[in-house]
């Protein structure tokens, strides 16, 4: 018999396991319940596939990405191994053949499509055919509160129980909730869970407050001119403009968007993978299909959606495992679009609540006091010591006790009804009359004009924190008015204190610098 380690060489020609792989291949083969988070790249497929061949029987991998699939049972049929897929893509013969494989006993590996698990004859086939485990790759599908559910996750867990063999589940999210959702979906007892490999070493990371965001995109380019690099934007527009700006300061640059021909994107596509230096300028609309090792740095000239998004978005930096740079930009506008974005979407209120949770933990990471690394990671479920390759292990920031100004910005907020957004609110703080203070008689609040002690800059920066730490949010439906949340309460009440960090506080934002 084979051990893993010998299959490990023989089938797949790797010369060891990856971080976490062994464990998790034992398991398996162990015939273990197994939950397993790694990231996206991480190898989870060979965490199934060998297995598949150490245990008798076959093993069935329920897959909702059909090209993926294609390409899995494509390299393991190269390598000799028995595998087959059930997909709607199939020709005829490839169904001929995986039927005449299974009913002669000798396929090892059975890849379908969640929908097939609806049809009654699959349950069937599968006892027939022996199966003696399931794996269930891209398992967050079965969350309800994702994005990428599927309702035909949701029949696995029968399945599994009247099958009575393994389950192994495999995702790259790591988000509490949808672990536990994961897991009673599944399975009936918890599962021996993994969570490995979120680390990326070689990348640092580094956030910075909008303030000249162009040249800041700039600066951070020109620091690395000749190198390949992704700036992620948020509209379609920005990207052309900054594709341009990057262009005119001598770079090699190009835009990428959803609303380009599909013939122009695959040009942008095939360039960026074939020629080094060049700067692409995109959407999130790129990135998906490339598979470029040795991309330098990744900026994000806009806010990315979630710390989820963030994190696959800079992933894709440095997978050659060589030194690797990034930088986020982040301001209130951002903030305040993130939200409004979740607010005014269709999704149902409980997703909406997730996305707000997903969206506050990168705002928890970009306003962190401490490694971002440590913040990062802990939300990922790993607990890191400093690593030393972040911007705030290389420059700790100065903190101060920020609880008298928060106070003052919420009993502003509350004072008018919490019917205003930031601007409005400064004008209050800072006594400075406008039209709209005169007509609601603002200047006759008591707290009119307290805190004058601060520049509208800094008061920016105060709200933007406030806005990081949850402690308020723009209300969609009242032109981002902003609303108090529950966690300030103890604060309003001089029950709890709110830490700030000043250099963020001290270097307001501002207009994009005019270049000389
Ligand atoms: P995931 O499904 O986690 O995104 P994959 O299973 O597709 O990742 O693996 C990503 C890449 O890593 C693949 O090209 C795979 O061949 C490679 N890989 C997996 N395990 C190993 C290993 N132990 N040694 C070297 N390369 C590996
Ligand atoms: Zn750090």
């Amino acid at each position: 018999m084979n051990t893993p380690k010998d299959l490990l060489s023989s089938v797949f020609g790797f010369d060891a396991f990856r971080p976490g792989q062994e464990e998790i291949v034992d398991a398996v083969c162990a015939g273990r319940d197994v939950l397993a988070i790694m990231p996206t790249g991480g190898g989870k497929s060979l965490c199934f596939q060998l297995p598949a061949l150490c245990r008798d029987g076959l093993t069935v991998v329920i897959s909702p990405l059909i090209a993926l699939m294609r390409d899995q049972v494509r390299a393991l049929q190269e390598a000799g191994v028995e595998a087959g897929a059930l997909t709607s893509g199939n020709t005829e013969e490839e169904t001929d053949a995986v039927w005449r494989a299974i009913d002669d006993g000798r396929l090892k590996l059975l890849y379908i499509a969640p929908e097939r698990l609806a049809s009654t004859g699959t349950e069937r086939m599968l006892q027939r055919a022996n199966c003696s485990l399931i794996a269930v790759d891209e398992a967050h599908c079965v969350s309800q509160w994702g994005h990428d559910f599927r309702p035909d996750y949701l029949r696995i867990g029968a399945l599994r129980k009247t099958l009575g063999v393994p389950l192994a589940a495999f995702t790259a999210t790591a988000d509490a909730e949808t672990r536990a959702e994961i897991v009673t979906r599944l399975f009936d007892a918890a599962p021996e869970t993994f969570l490995h490999g979120f680390d990326r070493p070689n990348i640092t990371l580094t956030f910075q407050p909008k303030d000249g965001p162009r040249q800041q995109i700039l600066s951070f380019a020109a620091a690395r001119k000749g190198q390949s690099g992704i700036v992620y934007c948020g509209t379609r527009a920005k990207t052309e403009t900054l594709a341009r700006a990057l262009s005119d300061s001598g770079h090699l640059a190009c835009y990428y968007h959803g609303g380009m021909d599909a013939e122009d994107r695959r040009e942008v596509e095939r360039r960026f993978q074939q020629e080094d230096g060049l700067i692409v300028v995109a959407t999130v609309a790129f990135g998906m299909g490339i598979d470029k090792p040795d991309i330098r740095w990744v900026a994000h000239a806009d806010l990315p959606k979630s710390i989820e998004a963030y994190y696959q978005e800079i992933g894709r930096a440095g997978r050659d495992g060589a030194p690797a740079d990034t930088l986020t930009l982040f301001g209130s506008d951002d903030i305040r679009y993130r939200r409004q974005q979740i607010d005014e979407g269709l999704a149902p209120p409980e997703m909406k609540q997730a996305d707000h949770g997903r969206l506050n933990a990168l705002l928890g990471l970009a306003e962190a006091q401490v490694c971002r690394r440590v913040a990062l990671l802990s939300y990922f479920g790993e607990s890191p010591a400093p690593c030393g390759n972040c911007d705030l292990c290389e420059a700790p920031p100065e903190l101060f006790d920020g609880t008298e100004a928060v106070r003052k910005a919420l009993s502003a907020m509350l004072r008018t009804e919490e019917r205003f957004g930031t601007g409005h609110l400064i004008d209050v703080l800072r006594g400075t009359e406008t039209d709209k203070t005169r007509r609601f008689a603002h200047h006759t609040l008591p707290t009119w004009g307290c805190g004058r002690d601060l520049p509208k800059g800094q008061w920016q920066a105060v709200f933007r924190q406030m806005m990081g730490l949850d402690l308020v949010r723009p209300d969609a439906e009242r032109h981002g008015a902003l609303r108090m949340t529950d966690p300030a309460r103890p604060i309003l009440r001089g029950e709890a204190s709110v830490t700030l960090r000043r250099d963020t506080i001290e270097r307001p934002e501002r207009r994009p610098a005019v270049k000389q």
